[in-house]
């Protein structure tokens, strides 16, 4: 297969090539293009030229091409997915959701409209409130969803009227290129440009002059530097960043009942999730239990190619973030008891097994950072006040889960957490139409849902004498 980059409805080769690698077998899967600052330029020139003609189109237009969009990754959801698994490592069950994933996010944004809003009518003045289109957004995806989150950036961004840079992480490009490819002929020439780079370009984007908004998801370092970088000229900014999600079991919680979602979910994806289940307080009633249950699952877990039939748990997706999850383990030993996993697998591949570590507290690093791997440490509490303080005072906020076989005490939980997000007897449970959002270091913005469209717009405000009486 053939990659290439999108710039200007051109399908360019650019000037270098870098090496896409396997994270199951640390081998080459594929060359790409480097791009360069010349094509970022030429990105951004592409998608500056294609905006007067984009956003001029009715609402109604603009949603028949995200249509077309949705059809055609549909119809190509199994390549798709391959290329996710093997440049990502998740399993290829869940890399055909995400790929399906952005088909379903196109055909959600593209049934929604740009409301207009009569502010005022009264006999003084006529206020209303409009959408209108920004610019050129620039769209910077992660590696852990390399296309996931190509679905909370992309349909929006087109639906409000913008037009779109898409720059993927360095190591996994492949998929968002593909992607290129595919859409080439279905887009306006500029209204959508793909760059891949190995991770050197978002300086220039995210500094460029005609660069209206960035909408970022990545570490909360980089966001930071996004921010810095866009101040110059006042970008817009959609920031989604890090995540230290907390779950609490209360002392009422049926452990056989819920241990097998709360594993799923600080497991999954080996653990690179922003919204995974990063800590785990449990009352000290049930401590041992799910200690012993969370072992037993942990220990059943397919761990391997996400490739391969029946592989539930893939590898880390890149060298930097295996060393990483190696360091949080060695930190699990110093401050806890590693009671599961704990060791890489042998072979070239960057595996870890689900690994669990009992009697930490916080102050450690693995309960106070985030560590975007399968390392679970599960603390043991008596008060609850205490935790609930010990989360709040976290610098992260994204999302949150209580766990009870009564849901109003865990409802009366859940609604003291300073988080964006917070579940009941379950996690993770995002879908397009309901708005996404950190507090505090975990993100700037709204993704997904209305609310998410109109972070792509800016308002508009016509105030008009109040209409004569006739
Ligand atoms: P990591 O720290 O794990 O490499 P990042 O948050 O840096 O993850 O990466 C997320 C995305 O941000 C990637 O597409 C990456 O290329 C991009 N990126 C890296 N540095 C910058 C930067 N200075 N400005 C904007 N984007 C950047």
């Amino acid at each position: 297969m053939e990659f290439k980059m999108l710039i200007g409805g051109d399908l360019v080769a650019g000037s270098g090539t870098m090496d896409v690698i396997n994270p199951a077998t640390a081998a080459v899967i594929s060359q790409c293009p480097r791009g360069t600052a010349v094509d970022i330029n030429a990105a951004v020139a592409a998608a500056k030229g294609a905006f007067p003609a984009w956003s001029e189109l009715s609402v109604a237009e603009r949603s028949q091409v995200l249509l077309k969009i949705a059809d055609v990754v549909d119809a190509n959801v199994d390549e798709l997915a391959r290329l996710i698994t093997l440049e990502g490592g998740c399993p290829l069950e869940f890399t055909k959701f995400e790929a399906a994933g952005l088909a379903a996010s196109l055909r959600y944004f593209a049934g929604l409209s740009l409301p207009e809003t009569l502010i005022e009518n009264s006999t003084s003045r006529r206020v209303r409130l409009v959408r209108r289109s920004l610019g050129v957004v620039a769209a910077i995806t992660p590696w852990n969803f390399p296309f996931d989150v190509i679905g909370v950036k992309l349909p929006p961004a087109l639906m409000a009227g913008n037009t779109v840079v898409l720059k993927p992480a360095g190591t996994t490009p492949l998929a968002s290129l593909h992607l290129g490819r595919l859409i080439a002929r279905i887009v306006p020439p500029g209204v959508v440009n793909v760059v891949s780079d190995a991770n050197d370009l978002g300086d220039i984007l995210t500094q460029h002059p005609d660069v209206r908004k960035v909408s970022f998801t990545g570490s909360t370092a980089t966001g930071r530097r996004v921010m810095a970088n866009a101040a110059a000229t006042l970008k817009r900014l959609t920031l989604e960043l890090g995540g230290n999600d907390a779950a609490i079991v209360l002392d009422d919680a049926d452990v056989k009942k819920i241990a097998t979602d709360i594993a799923f979910w600080a497991f999954f994806h080996a653990g690179q999730v922003c919204i995974g289940l990063k800590r785990l307080y449990v009352h000290a009633s049930i401590y041992d239990s799910m200690c012993e249950e969370l072992v037993a699952i942990a220990g059943k877990t397919v761990v391997g190619d996400g490739l391969t039939a029946g592989t539930q748990l893939g590898p880390l997706q890149n060298l930097k973030q295996f060393e990483r999850a190696l360091e949080y383990i060695a930190d699990g030993r110093k401050h806890g008891k590693v009671i599961a996993g704990g060791e890489r697998l042998p072979g070239p591949g960057y595996f870890i097994p689900p690994t669990v570590v009992r009697d930490i507290t916080d102050g450690s690093r693995l309960v106070d950072e985030e560590q975007f791997c399968p390392v679970l440490p599960v603390i043991k509490y008596t008060e609850i006040d205490e935790v609930i303080r010990g989360i709040n005072t976290s610098s992260f906020g994204l999302g949150g889960s209580v766990w009870s076989s009564d849901p109003s005490r865990a409802l009366a939980v859940a609604e003291r957490l300073n988080v964006g997000m917070v579940w009941i007897n379950k996690h993770c449970d995002v879908a397009t139409h309901i708005p996404f959002a950190g507090s505090k270091a975990s993100g700037v913005g709204v993704e997904f849902g209305q609310e998410g469209l109109l972070d792509f717009t800016q308002i508009h405000i016509i105030n008009e004498p109040a209409a004569q009486a006739t």
